[in-house]
């Protein structure tokens, strides 16, 4: 028998470096993991540079070079992910951008990024939707809130470029940059000038806004004032149902992966209690795979925490994470006719708090998998399992052989 789903279960962040305060274990080879273990003793193990030797990838190039879509290729800027993963339908030729809610003092100096790590700015974001008006350029736009602070923004009409800086100080006390362009371009200088009336015009809707107000009565930092960054133009995907044969659906709670599935035609599947953290419910989310496999022969799963443990340099919490993550595979393990991967997307060590190149841990697991003698998925064990290095545009293939949609190379 062949099986004919994929589970890609992603651990963002997992591997990791020793640690002193784990005697020189990683968080993961010092965490309980039952579970892990036994899918890497069924199964073949070994570790995976995302996208090369010595790279250090971002979640949003590596989980493109997962799901078989080359970054160097097709990776245009985190902006139009995380707009399409915010919701907004990105058509090609779109530009896209990261949004921050941010609050200025009275002299226009950035008081605070994250406008007080505002929550529920949706009245704020349908206001700046409904009354910024950039017509006079000939240019729509889609402006939308996400979680917390965070908001995105998309641009399209004729002769835009994404050639343009920030206008994020990246400190405060500093006033915001003005928008330029990072080229000679028309386009870019087009597309800058679009941008400056974009926030000239939000700002002015802002500050008397009646949440705004609602919020300086209460002590609270108004947010009246957008924060740009991440210009992207969204590029043409050609769909993963139809590159692979597969109806293919992703879980997940970081908006920029939700936006990355959506871009190549993965369905979401919204999860209660996912939130992207060490806190998240990662059982409602093991549920919603196995429900979501009942419809689709792809299932990209994303489990976020690790990499906050990571980025925080908290070793301790990082490994207690992965033990709870453990627990909550184990619905996983029995189900039937179905190819198991567990992989990281990079490595976060502790010691660094930042991603690093070092190779993650792999395991696939599933029927007519070949088993190696690796008893434990953790960076020391997988090094020596019969995958040995691959990388991760290997991964898909790999796993595409596993269910029989392979296409063969030749006669
Ligand atoms: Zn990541
Ligand atoms: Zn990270």
């Amino acid at each position: 028998m062949t099986a004919s789903r994929i589970v890609l279960i992603v651990l963002d962040g997992i591997g990791d470096r020793p640690h002193p305060a784990l005697h020189g274990a990683t968080p993961l080879s010092a965490a309980r993991t039952p579970v892990l273990d036994r899918l890497a003793r069924e199964g073949i193990t070994g570790i995976m540079d995302t996208i090369a030797p010595g790279i250090r990838p971002g979640s949003d190039t590596s989980h493109l070079a997962l799901l078989g879509y080359p970054p160097r290729e097709y990776y245009t800027g985190r902006g139009p992910l995380e707009a399409e993963g915010s919701g907004i339908r990105m058509r090609p030729g779109m530009v896209g951008f990261r949004a921050n809610y941010a609050t200025l003092d009275p002299e226009g100096r950035v008081a605070d990024r994250r406008a007080g790590r505002i929550h529920g700015t949706e009245p704020l974001s349908k206001a700046i939707e409904e009354g910024v008006d950039l017509s006079s350029f000939g240019v729509t736009f889609r402006f939308v809130s996400g979680a917390g602070h965070r908001a995105a923004l998309a641009l399209e009409g004729e002769g835009l470029g994404d050639g343009v800086g920030s206008n994020d100080p990246k400190k405060e006390g500093a006033p915001p940059h003005p928008f330029a362009p990072t080229s000679d371009l028309p386009a870019d200088a087009r597309t800058a000038a679009v941008l400056n009336e974009f926030v000239r015009q939000a700002r002015s809707l802002l500050f008397d806004h009646p949440l705004n107000r609602e919020r300086l009565a209460q002590g609270l930092l108004p947010a009246n004032e957008v924060l740009l960054r991440g210009a992207g133009r969204m590029g043409h995907f050609e769909p993963f149902s139809e590159r692979y044969d597969l109806a293919g659906a992703v879980i997940s709670a970081a908006t920029l992966i939700t936006g990355i599935g959506r871009v190549v035609g993965l369905e979401p599947i919204p999860v209660e209690g996912a939130t992207g953290s060490v806190d998240s419910n990662i059982e409602n989310k093991v549920g919603a795979v196995i429900r979501a496999l009942e419809t689709h022969q792809f299932v990209l799963l994303n489990i976020k925490g690790a990499d906050e443990s990571g980025h925080d340099g908290k070793a301790e919490q990082k490994r207690d994470f992965i033990a709870r993550v453990d627990g909550a595979l184990a619905p996983l393990l029995d189900l039937p006719g179905t190819v198991i991967a567990v992989l990281g997307d990079h490595s976060t060590p502790c010691t660094v708090k930042d991603h690093s190149a070092d190779p993650v841990p792999v395991l696939i697991r599933g029927e007519g998998v070949r088993p190696d003698r690796v008893e434990r998925y953790d960076e020391f064990a997988c090094a020596e399992g019969g995958l040995h290095r691959i990388r991760g545009c290997d991964i898909l293939p790999i796993l595409l052989d596993l269910i029989d949609k392979a296409h063969k190379y030749g006669a």
